[in-house]
C-alpha cells in the first residue's frame, strides 16, 4: 500500500507567488491526512485532486497564523460541500485551545444565513482532540494502518510547536513544523524515509530581518542533523528567503549538502509529491504540475 506526501505549501507569512502557506498532505489507504493550513491550503489540496469534504483529520504544529489561517476555509468549504460530521483536529493544548473553540465564530452569520437558505444544518464545529506535547514522542492519532506521534520543538518563544511523524506500512514521514535545528527532530527522525523539514537560509536575510534565525532552522545545520538521523530524503519547505529562481532555490540545496547531508534533498515547490518506502526504487511521483527542484548529486 502507498503513502504519498504532497506539500501543498512551501511559503512563509510574506507572500510569495506561486507559494502557499505551510502544509503538508499524508495520504495513505485511502485517508488523507493534513499538516497545518496554511494560506490557500483549500487551493493546493484542489489541485492536488482531494476534496476539503475528503479531508479525514488536520494535525496543527503551532498557532502562527501562516500555519492556521486557511482552517477556517478547510471548515467552511467541506461543509458547503457537503460534510455534515465535524473534522477532527488534533493539536498541542496552549492558545490553540482557544483558537479551536473560536474558529468558527467569525462566520456565525454566513452559517445563519446558508443554514437557514438551504435547510442544510450548521456547519458543524471542529472534532478539536488536544494533547499535551512533550520532550517524548506520545501517540496522537491511530488510522488504518497509521499512526502519528508527535514531539516538542524548539521554536520559541512560540510555546508550544510541535512535529508530527507519520508511519505506515510503507515508510515514515516527519513533518517538522517551524523550529530550530533541534535534537527533538533528530530523535523523532531517526531513520526516516522522508523528513519535511522548514529552512531558513541565515545568509540570505535582508538586514533588519536577522530575528528570524532565532526560531527557524539553518540549512547548513540542518544537513548536518538529517545525516546524524540517518535521514533518506529530505524535503525543505517554509522557504526563507522565499527562492526567487532554481538558482536561488538550488542554493538551499547546496547548503544542505555543505552541512554533511548524503541523502537526496528536494527544495520543496508547492505540489511536490513523494512516495514512502521506495528508498531502493526510483522516485518518480512528482506529477504534472509539481515543479520539485531536485538538488541530489
Ligand atoms: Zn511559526
Ligand atoms: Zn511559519
Amino acid at each position: 500500500m502507498e503513502t504519498t506526501v504532497t506539500i501543498t505549501g512551501t511559503g512563509t507569512p510574506r507572500p510569495a507567488p506561486q507559494r502557499a502557506g505551510a502544509g503538508v498532505l499524508v495520504r495513505h489507504a485511502g485517508q488523507a491526512m493534513q499538516f497545518d493550513t496554511g494560506r490557500a491550503t483549500v487551493l493546493r489540496l484542489a489541485e492536488a485532486g482531494v476534496g476539503c469534504d475528503e479531508i479525514d483529520a488536520v494535525f496543527v504544529t503551532h498557532h502562527h497564523a501562516d500555519h492556521l489561517v486557511a482552517l477556517p476555509d478547510l471548515l467552511i468549504t467541506r461543509w458547503v460541500m457537503g460534510a455534515r460530521e465535524p473534522l477532527p483536529v488534533v493539536a498541542p493544548s496552549g492558545p490553540l485551545d482557544r483558537f479551536g473553540a473560536y474558529v468558527l465564530d467569525l462566520w456565525a452569520d454566513d452559517i445563519a444565513v446558508r443554514s437557514a437558505h438551504t435547510g442544510r444544518p450548521p456547519a458543524p464545529e471542529p472534532a478539536w482532540t488536544a494533547f499535551e506535547a512533550g520532550g517524548a514522542p506520545v501517540l496522537v492519532w491511530e488510522g488504518e494502518d497509521c499512526r502519528v506521534t508527535s514531539i516538542a520543538v524548539r521554536h520559541e518563544p512560540v510555546r508550544p510547536a510541535v512535529a508530527y511523524r507519520v508511519d505506515t506500512s510503507a515508510g515514515s514521514v516527519v513533518i517538522s513544523g517551524d523550529t530550530r535545528v533541534c535534537e527533538e527532530v533528530e530523535r523523532l527522525a531517526s531513520g526516516v524515509d522522508v523528513l519535511v523539514h522548514e529552512a531558513v537560509r541565515v545568509g540570505g536575510l535582508s538586514p533588519g530581518r536577522e530575528y528570524i534565525a532565532e526560531y527557524h532552522a539553518d540549512t547548513v545545520e540542518l544537513g548536518a542533523m538529517a545525516e546524524r538521523a540517518g535521514v533518506a530524503r529530505l524535503i525543505l519547505t517554509h522557504l526563507e528567503p522565499a527562492p526567487a529562481d532554481a538558482v536561488e532555490a538550488e542554493a538551499f540545496g547546496d547548503d544542505v549538502r555543505r552541512g554533511g547531508f548524503t541523502g537526496d534533498v528536494l527544495v520543496g515547490a508547492d505540489l511536490l509529491t513523494v512516495g514512502l518506502g521506495v528508498r531502493a526504487a526510483a522516485q518518480s511521483s512528482v506529477p504534472s504540475g509539481g515543479h520539485g527542484v531536485d538538488s541530489n548529486r
